[in-house]
Formats: structure tokens, sequence, C-alpha cells
């Protein structure tokens, strides 16, 4: 029986997510969570001390441990959760740190999306549990300093530039292949630059954000950058997960782009940011620092969101300022509770 013509499961569904410790499954566990949802997260590692901020954070979601490198981990944790929905948002996502662990990266951004999707054929589920897989605008990459005429569609080519977007192409096709090999309700969302408060502060946006409330405060005198000129089309996590919950309400499983079609640069961002606190000098605070530069620099990323504006009906709510207001307030609110403690 193809998937695709499957009742919808009675009663409450049941969602689980692997990297629950992250921003996407952070904000998309509230969203299912609301929506009525039972919500499942999979932690990986014995002792995990991000188990702690997950409790904290995300009451609600039932944590199993389980590892995407061990498939019968993964196997074993969709049948506790009796899955219908699994969301794989589990993989070493920094660009950066893909450079200097490019093999590691490929064993759980590349191969863990394999054993997610065999997880659910070996346990006889392909049938019941539709599977979400998180591809990124990083696949695109592009040739170097080229900018793209017309945003990226989910036709457009790949041409990853970083062993992530290697990895994250490799997750892709399998999953595409896996649709078309077995039937399985398999989607991925090919997500351009997301971010917000629940952003990790190895990402340009949110070291910005928190670097910029700190100095605003006087509890950080400068902040460490490399390249300025990148320019990505960044958009507010917490709406693109509404794009993912309705690509996997669909009755055919399709991929879909989700993107804002803005693009600004790094230092757009930064100078933003330093006038949500009333600093017009940003270059006296900001030191150029070579570290931070890539083996291969995506120059240009925007998206045409056009499919899922038409079918999902989903439109971005946040704004380029919006964000940048939002992660500044965000974290001044921490940098203040740090001044006084
Ligand atoms: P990415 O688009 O997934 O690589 O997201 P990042 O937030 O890590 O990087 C966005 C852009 O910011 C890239 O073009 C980086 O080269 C650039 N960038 C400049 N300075 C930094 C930095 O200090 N940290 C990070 N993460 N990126 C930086």
């Amino acid at each position: 029986m193809s998937v695709t013509k499957m009742m919808p499961p009675a009663g409450r569904r049941t969602a689980l997510l692997t990297g629950i410790t992250g921003q996407d499954a952070g904000h998309l566990a509230q969203h299912l969570h609301a929506e009525g949802y039972a919500v499942w997260g999979m932690i990986r590692g014995q002792n995990n001390p991000r188990r702690a901020e997950v409790e904290r954070d995300l009451p609600f979601v039932h944590i199993i441990e389980g590892d995407v490198l061990d498939l019968g981990s993964v196997a074993r944790a969709i049948n506790l959760a009796d899955a219908d929905e699994l969301y794989n948002f589990a993989a070493i996502s920094h660009v950066g740190y893909s450079f200097t662990h490019p093999s590691v990266t490929m064993d759980v951004t590349g191969k863990g999306v394999l054993n997610v999707l065999e997880a659910v054929r070996l346990t006889g589920r392909e049938d019941r549990t539709r599977v979400y897989q998180a591809s990124t605008s990083e696949m695109f990459g592009g040739v170097d300093g080229e900018m793209p005429r017309t945003g990226y569609n989910e036709s457009s080519p790949l041409h990853p530039r970083s062993p992530y977007g290697a990895a994250k192409a490799y997750g892709h096709w399998i999953a595409r292949n896996y649709r078309e090999s077995y039937g399985m309700f398999v989607v991925c969302g090919i997500l351009f630059n997301h971010e917000g408060e629940r952003r990790g502060t190895e990402f340009v946006t949110r070291k910005i954000s928190r670097a910029v409330a700190r100095i605003s405060l006087g509890l950080q005198e400068d902040l460490h950058l490399g390249a300025l000129w990148p320019r990505r089309d960044w958009g507010y996590a917490g709406d693109y997960v509404r794009g993912i919950h309705l690509m996997m309400q669909r009755d055919e499983p399709e991929d879909f782009v989700l993107a804002t079609g803005m693009t600004h640069s790094v230092q757009d961002f930064v100078e933003q940011a330093f006038a949500e606190v009333g600093i017009d000098d940003w270059r006296s605070y900001v030191a150029y620092d070579r570290t931070f530069e890539r083996a291969a620099e995506v120059g240009h990323l925007f998206g045409d969101a056009s499919k899922a504006h038409e079918v999902l009906g989903w439109r971005p709510e946040v704004d380029f300022k919006g964000l940048v207001r939002r992660m500044v307030s965000h974290d001044l609110e921490l940098a203040r509770a740090e001044a006084v403690a």
C-alpha cells in the first residue's frame, strides 16, 4: 500500500523529533504541542548535559535516548513513540565546524538520514510513519562570488561548498530515493537560514546579537568576525516550523523551499543590531579575525518560496528588522541578568 493512500491516524497524533536539543526541534516541539500532538524527542548520549535544558524549556516532551548513528536505537525510539510523524533534525549543522570535522559531519548529517529512513522501513512502519528531512540552502552553495540571478527553488541544481552542504545533499537525495523506491511519505524542506532566540552562539546572527547586547551593557569590549560581505536569506525559525508542519499534512509528499526571498549581508546584520542599542559607530567595536573565514565561502543565498506560498499558503511573518530586534532584545534580557548576577 502506498503511504499516500493511508488513513489519517485516529486520536492524538504522535511526533518524534530527532535533534531535540537544537533550534528547530525546539520551535517545532512547541508548535506541535500547541496543535495537540504527543511530542517525543530523541536525545543523544549517556548523561547528555543538554537534557536538563530540554526538560526545563520543553517540559511536555517525552525524552528517548538514541543516536542517528545507531540504527537500532532509532528503530527503538520509533516503536516506543509509535510515531505518526518523524522529523529528522539531528545533524552537525555548523558549516565552519564541518571543515575541521568533515568525516563525522558526513556520518551524522549524511548517513544519519539513511539510518532514520532504514529504521522506519525495518520496523515495518513505512506505511504509518511520515518522515521530514531537514534539507538546507547550503546544498545550493553556488560558484564563488557569483550572484544567482533568481532565487533558488526546488529544482535548482545543487553545488555544495562545504562538507556540511555535501552531507546534506546526500541526505536530501537518499530521502527522495526512499520516497521513490518504497513509496514512503518522505518530504524534504529546503530551508534558507533561519534564526532566532534559540539559535546557537556559533552562528553569526546569534554571535552578533549576543555580543551587541553585552557590549551595550559594558560586559564585552569587542566582536571578532570573519567575512562581512556574504549575503544570506535570513528568516525567523518560529515562522519556518509552521511551514514544516504544513508540508507533512499534505496528501502527497513533495519538497518545498522556505525562504523570505530577501538577502542581507553579514555587515547589514551587524549595523542593524548595533542600531538597536543606539550605537552608530559599530566599526569601533568590530575586529576582523581570519580564523572565522571558511576554506570556501557561499557568497549569496536567497530563495524562491513561491511553491510554499501557493501550495501551503505559507508566508513568513517576521522580516529582517523584526528578526534582528527580536534577537537583540532577547539577548539584552540575558545580558541584564548576567550584569546583576
Ligand atoms: P551558514 O550560512 O550556515 O554558514 O551560517 P553562519 O551563521 O555560520 O554564517 C553565515 C555567514 O557569516 C557565513 O558567510 C560566514 O562566513 C559569515 N561569518 C563571518 N564571521 C563569522 C563568524 O564569526 N562566525 C560565523 N559562524 N560566521 C561568520
